[in-house]
């Protein structure tokens, strides 16, 4: 994968298990990285993924929890875990690529080109990715597929947890990531201990 917005946000899919439209909608304020952030919505890193009709890009997230900014801090929202993978591809990118001031206030930009700045919209993301994924042989993939597989993998990773969780639960077969965050504590050990697993795998 090469580097800059492409290589972050396959990074971030991977590891995140996103949609593309919370990707692609993620404000740099949503992201809180260090450990016991001011929100204190979670103590590990993590995201607030927050639904927007305002965003430059038109990207929106899907899911419409109720969110607000308290003291400059972003709170509610969807809460979902970064790695620190995550973490690190974030800083290559904001020290190296990243323009400064750019205004929008949004983490993914294009790069390159007359719209340089810009934050990345998801047709364009989706173009890259596919792109991308083609250059490194893997066939053409699909923002989708990373959430499938993130999800099965935080499910097997969990043992019996999780699985007994979603059978009690009656979610639906198809483990989606969303349906993991909305079933599962996030500050359970359990999940915290199977977000590790399949983050030290891939890393
Ligand atoms: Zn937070």
């Amino acid at each position: 994968m090469p580097h800059g917005t492409t290589s972050l946000s396959a990074g971030w899919l991977a590891d995140g298990g996103f949609r593309i439209g919370e990707m692609c909608g993620l404000h740099l304020a949503d992201l809180h990285r260090r450990e016991g952030a001011a929100c204190r919505d979670c103590r590990a890193p993590h995201v607030h993924i927050c639904h927007r009709e305002t965003n430059a890009n038109r990207a929106r997230a899907k899911t419409k929890c109720p969110w607000s900014v308290e003291n400059g801090v972003v709170t509610g929202g969807l809460i979902k875990r970064v790695s620190p993978h995550m973490i690190h591809t974030y800083f290559e990118y904001m020290t190296s690529e990243y323009p400064q001031h750019p205004g929008h206030g949004m983490l993914l930009v294009q790069l390159h080109g007359p719209e340089r700045g810009q934050p990345w919209a998801t047709v364009g993301a989706r173009r890259m990715l596919g792109r991308a994924s083609l250059r490194a042989g893997l066939g053409k993939v699909k923002p989708h597929a990373f959430r499938h597989e993130f999800a099965s993998a935080v499910l097997d990773a969990s043992g019996s947890n999780l699985l007994v969780a979603r059978d009690a639960g009656g979610w639906a077969s198809t483990s989606t990531v969303d349906e993991i965050y909305a079933h599962v504590d996030i500050h359970d050990p359990a999940f915290d201990a199977a977000l590790r697993k399949v983050w030290g795998e891939r890393a």
